[in-house]
């Protein structure tokens, strides 16, 4: 009898880490990981980071070292896009062109940026930061110096905001938000960030977003929805991303803000399985869809798709994780809080170390640690444990939080 084939559609942390964790598993069949772009699989967070500074080799930034496919017997084939699944005859068609049979198919076809549509948002000099190759680009604008202006104050511009001022560059950062990222973390977190960057140089024009880009076959001004002018010499959009469900949608698949899939990562159809950005996953915990856009969701939920595949028992219930880095200011945050009710400090926010916690009805639902390290875990506890915590003491640095959270301590 011949050995199942596997195939993996999406050649990034999430594809790259089902991949390794199939072989973990002691999987002698085929395994055949398929990706649109021409690199074998690597990370972004250095993207906006050290990479994209000039910082770090871009060996740095791949998943796992040379060699290691070949090695693992995994088949990477890269260039080649997967544009249709038969999900009736097992089959995907790669490039439109020739199809392959699969015993078991994992979607990890990730997100995509989603555009800015304004007059003029298709001249050159108008960036999105995505893969590696819109990072070389930019990197070499960061090289060449000049102005920039960054639409949009989440995270990707904010990254890419902060290191454009390390290599000296002068930004403007617009946002039609009041605060960065303040629907999501409140006006707390959002004014700590609003000056962190204002205190770099950055120019942050907030409250205002983009009108329309405007040049001469190239963009060399921005003009706002506020009626102001910016010249600049190129801009980058960040302003989110959509979830790319094509594929899926076009075979029938069910989804919904993603590829619906259960705690088990199975997709609505038989042997397909979806995980990573693109995976909108029933989250035990919170018993309802959770779609995570960031790096540890891919790094956790493509083995744990892996190893559904192979028919052992999963139910993928991580909490959301995800870390910045902006200067000299490292984050972490833990938990899905799209409701809270207030928002507790532990150290002083002014002094740039501290900790914040996001409560409904008493309970942490968010935690967030600037500047304070190997807090993650108690944190991370402090959600799972989902009951009411007394204020004082969470603010209370002096208060262990694995105490508070009824973990066992050194010494209990
Ligand atoms: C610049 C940048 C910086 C980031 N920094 C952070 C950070 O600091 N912290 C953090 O927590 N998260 C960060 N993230 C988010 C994190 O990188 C993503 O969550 C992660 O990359 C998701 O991995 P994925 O494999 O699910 O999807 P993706 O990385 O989107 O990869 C999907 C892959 O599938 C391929 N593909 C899609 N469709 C097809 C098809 N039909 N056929 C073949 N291939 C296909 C795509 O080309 C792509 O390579 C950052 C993201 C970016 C873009």
């Amino acid at each position: 009898m011949s050995k199942p084939t596997f195939v993996i559609v999406g050649a990034s942390l999430t594809g790259a880490k089902a991949a390794e964790e199939l072989r973990a598993q002691g999987f002698d069949g085929r395994v055949m990981l398929i990706g649109a772009e021409p690199e074998r699989p690597y990370e972004r967070p250095p993207l906006t980071k050290d990479y994209l500074r000039g910082e770090s080799a871009r060996e740095m930034a791949y998943v796992h070292p040379g060699g290691f496919y070949e090695q693992q017997e995994i088949e990477l084939v890269t260039g080649v896009t997967v544009t249709a699944i038969d999900p009736g005859a097992s089959r995907v068609t790669l490039d439109g062109r020739r199809t392959l049979g699969y015993d078991r198919l994992l979607l990890a076809t990730g997100a995509e940026p989603r555009r800015v549509p304004v007059p003029g948002a298709d001249l050159d000099g108008v960036y999105y930061l995505r893969t590696l190759a819109d990072c070389d680009l930019l990197r070499a604008r960061l090289e060449a110096g000049g102005r920039v202006v960054v639409v949009g104050a989440g995270w990707i511009g904010s990254e890419f905001a902060a290191s454009a001022r390390q290599r000296g560059l002068d930004v403007t950062v617009l946002d039609p938000q009041p605060l960065p990222n303040e629907r999501i973390f409140g006006r707390e977190i959002g004014a700590f960030y609003r000056d962190v960057h204002a205190q770099h140089g950055v120019d942050l024009l907030l409250g205002e977003g983009v009108d329309s880009f405007e040049g001469n076959g190239a963009v060399s001004r921005v003009w706002t929805t506020g009626g102001r002018r910016i010249e600049c010499d190129f801009a980058v959009a960040g302003i989110g991303v959509v979830p790319r469900t094509g594929l899926a949608t076009d075979a029938g698949l069910a989804a919904d803000n993603g590829i619906a899939v259960d705690d088990k990562l199975r997709t609505s159809a038989p042997g397909i399985f979806a995980a990573g950005d693109v995976a909108s996953a029933w989250h035990p915990l919170y018993q309802r869809p959770v779609r995570v856009e960031h790096w540890a969701n891919a790094l956790h939920q493509g083995p744990a798709a892996a190893r559904a595949m192979l028919g052992q028992p999963v139910s993928y219930d991580h909490i959301p994780y995800f870390f910045s880095d902006q200067y000299d200011v490292g984050m972490e945050y833990s938990g899905y809080a799209p409701q809270w009710d207030e928002v507790v400090f532990r150290g002083d926010v002014a002094s740039g170390e501290f900790l914040a916690f996001w409560l409904r009805e008493g309970c942490v639902v968010g935690g967030m640690n600037v500047n304070v390290w190997d807090v993650n875990e108690d944190v991370q506890a402090l959600i799972r444990a989902r009951k009411p915590v007394e204020v004082a003491a969470l603010t209370d640095s002096g208060t262990s939080l694995a105490e508070l959270a009824g973990q066992p301590t050194a010494g209990s």
